[in-house]
């Protein structure tokens, strides 16, 4: 990937913060090998343009790999958890329990499911849903708990799965950091309930836009591949093969949320690749945390040893009282050509949640304390050692005021 072309940022999200050809490092680039290319090429000449074989296989090939026994590939993380609950008649007069420290999307699903999404404070070691907030919040109309697997480091799913049992409710796992995450041994996919995947541009694998939801539950994953596509009977998916009917049902009312083929080969190209680049990801990440370790005016990612980490995002704090606070760090650092991303504004910050009245700044103190320090570096699997040192070093003197060098 020569990463020489300005990619502009895609209008719909926050994720880069400048054209990537003006930054020397980067917030993201994306790992797009000549097999990959191949991979999509191969499948545009086969013909095959909308969901066809590719996205069969990608299915497969996902459940092996996150240890489900179903994968449904659909064309966003976001339409996965979706059809998810809506696939579960989760809707009106049911609550959803949640995290505000997430993307939008994730709170977001639950309103469009017409139910109530109910949201619980963070921990501040790790930035994951805090399962006695968790407790707190139940309620007789609680249906299910949706993680997030913030940055790649699992929730603590003991905890929310004891909760969830006792209680007949569903664990809905937003996997959108963490694919390749492993949870005291077991992968992210093998988990809950069911768990959302994310393969949008800057995930750890991508397809440009898509997701799959992993289950072991058979129900669930026949009645999400129906609502994916139209509502259409199991049969619609094989209307134009050698033999198909032009016959199908509408049994009921569905989504638009099938992935294509080409972009399912590409998928299935990177998936063969997940395991190398999540170790090139936890190489850089490695080295932040020792070049970091002893800066007293930072907060590292906490993480649990026991835990395989996806290192999705490498996520610092900047300390209250340090001499510079966040968003200063951030102009200094994109001043000396460094991209850095936040994750997350907490969803309740943004306009379109607080008109809904539900919840005010104040509510969620954990999370928004992590929100006014927190600061994403830039981490992906083409990072060189080189390239680590140049934003450490630039990090340590933009929070002590230290002015870049005139170029
Ligand atoms: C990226 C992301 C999503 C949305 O993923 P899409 O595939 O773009 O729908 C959801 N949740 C979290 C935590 C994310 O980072």
């Amino acid at each position: 990937m020569s990463g020489a072309q300005v990619r502009r940022e895609p209008a719909s999200c926050g994720w880069y913060t400048a054209p990537v050809a003006e930054l020397r490092i980067p917030f993201f680039r994306p790992s797009i090998t000549e097999e990959d290319v191949a991979a999509v090429a191969a499948c545009l000449r086969s013909g095959w343009l909308t969901s066809g074989p590719n996205v069969a296989a990608f299915e497969r090939e996902l459940a092996d790999y996150v240890g489900a026994r179903f994968v449904n590939v659909v064309n966003s993380c976001t339409a996965a958890m979706h059809l998810a609950l809506r696939a579960w008649d989760i809707g009106p007069g049911d609550e959803v329990i949640t995290t505000p420290y997430t993307f939008a999307s994730t709170v977001t699903v639950i309103l469009h499911a017409g139910a109530e999404p109910v949201l619980a404070d963070i921990r501040s070691h790790d930035g994951n849903i805090d399962p006695a907030e968790v407790e707190r919040r139940l309620s007789p109309r609680t249906k299910a708990v949706l993680p997030v697997h913030f940055a790649g480091e699992p929730c603590d799913m003991d905890a929310i799965l004891d909760i969830a049992r006792s209680r007949g409710l569903k664990v809905l796992e937003d996997a959108a950091h963490a694919l390749g995450t492993k949870y005291r041994g077991r992968m992210v996919g093998s988990i809950g309930d069911a768990a959302a995947f994310s393969f949008y541009a800057t995930k750890n694998i991508t397809t440009g836009e898509g997701g799959a939801l992993a289950t072991d539950d058979e129900a669930l994953s026949e009645r999400v591949r129906v609502l994916t596509l139209h509502g259409m009977t199991k049969d619609a998916w094989h209307r134009y093969d050698a033999g198909g009917s032009w016959r199908y049902d509408i049994q009921e009312l569905g989504f638009k949320d099938n992935l294509p083929d080409p972009a399912a080969a590409l998928g299935r190209s990177q998936l063969r690749r997940a395991e190398a680049l999540r170790a090139r990801r936890e190489r850089a990440a490695r080295r932040y945390l020792e070049q970091l370790r002893d800066d007293p005016y930072l907060i590292l990612p906490g993480f649990d040893p026991r835990n395989r980490h996806a290192w999705h995002l490498f996520v610092v704090r900047v300390r209250d009282g340090a001499p510079r606070g966040r968003d200063d760090v951030i102009r200094e650092l994109a001043a000396r050509g460094i991209g850095t991303s936040v994750h997350f504004i907490p969803v309740h910050f943004h306009s379109a949640f607080r008109r809904l009245g539900r919840w005010r700044e104040g509510d969620f103190p954990v999370a928004e304390a992590f929100f006014r320090g927190a600061i994403s570096l830039p981490l992906y699997p083409d990072m060189t050692d080189a390239e680590v040192d140049t934003v450490c070093e630039a990090l340590r003197e933009a929070v002590r005021g230290k002015p870049a060098l005139a170029s």
